[in-house]
C-alpha cells in the first residue's frame, strides 16, 4: 500500500526475492493480487488517506476473498482490533489489542535478536520505531515471537500477519519469504 510511509523499501525487497511487486493506491490497485503489506509510516495519516482514497472496505473485502495482508509497525496498528487510543479507527482484521508508541520515550528506537520458530534457526534481527505494543491476543492469533520479556511483536491469523517491527529495513528478507508464501497458499 502506497500511499504513505516506507512502502518503497518493501517493493524492493519483494522485487529482490522474484516477486511481481505493484504500488497500491486505488481499490482497483487490489485487482488480481494475493497479498499486500501495509508498511510502516504513520497510521493516522495512513488511515485518513485510506478513507480519503476509498481503501477501506477495498482491503477488508480483499482479506475476505482470502488475500494475504501483512502490516509492519503502522500497518500492524492500522490492521489491529482494538487501540488504546481513539485514533485511528482501525480496520479490526486481527484479534490483537495494540498500543500505540508504547515502549516509552527513553527506548523510542530499540533493536532486538528475535527466535522466529517459522522461520528457522538463525535469529531475526529486529528494529523497532516508535514501535505500537501488543497488549494482548485473542485465542484465533498465533503468536509468531516475543521479546525476551514475553511482549508478542509478531502474530498471525489467518493469512493476517503482523509485526511491530520493520523487517524492510535490515536486509534480512526471512519474513517477505514467509508472507509470499502465505500469500500463494491456496486457502
Ligand atoms: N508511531 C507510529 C504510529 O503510531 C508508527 C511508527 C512506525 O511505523 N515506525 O503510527
Amino acid at each position: 500500500m502506497a500511499l504513505q510511509g516506507d512502502f518503497l523499501e518493501h517493493l524492493q525487497t519483494l522485487q529482490l526475492l522474484g516477486a511481481e511487486a505493484a504500488e497500491v493506491r486505488l481499490r482497483q490497485d487490489l485487482n488480481g493480487l494475493q497479498g499486500l503489506i501495509i508498511p510502516g509510516g504513520e497510521s493516522t495519516t495512513m488511515a485518513r488517506l485510506m478513507d480519503e482514497w476509498d481503501l477501506r472496505e477495498a482491503v477488508r473485502d480483499f482479506v475476505g476473498c482470502r488475500g494475504a495482508v501483512w502490516g509492519t509497525c503502522a500497518g500492524m496498528i492500522v490492521l489491529a482490533k482494538k487501540l488504546r487510543e481513539d485514533r485511528p479507527v482501525p480496520l479490526g482484521l486481527v484479534d490483537i489489542n495494540v498500543a500505540r508508541n508504547a515502549y516509552g520515550r527513553q527506548v523510542d528506537s530499540f533493536e532486538a535478536d528475535l527466535r522466529v520458530g517459522a522461520l528457522g534457526g538463525q535469529p531475526f534481527h529486529a528494529v523497532f520505531i516508535r514501535a505500537p505494543m501488543i497488549l494482548q491476543v485473542g485465542e484465533g492469533v498465533e503468536v509468531l515471537a516475543r521479546l525476551d520479556d514475553g511482549t508478542p511483536v509478531a502474530a498471525q491469523q489467518g493469512k493476517v500477519l503482523v509485526t511491530a517491527f520493520h523487517p524492510e529495513l535490515t536486509g534480512d528478507t526471512r519474513f517477505h519469504e514467509y508472507f509470499l508464501h502465505l500469500a500463494e497458499r491456496g486457502d
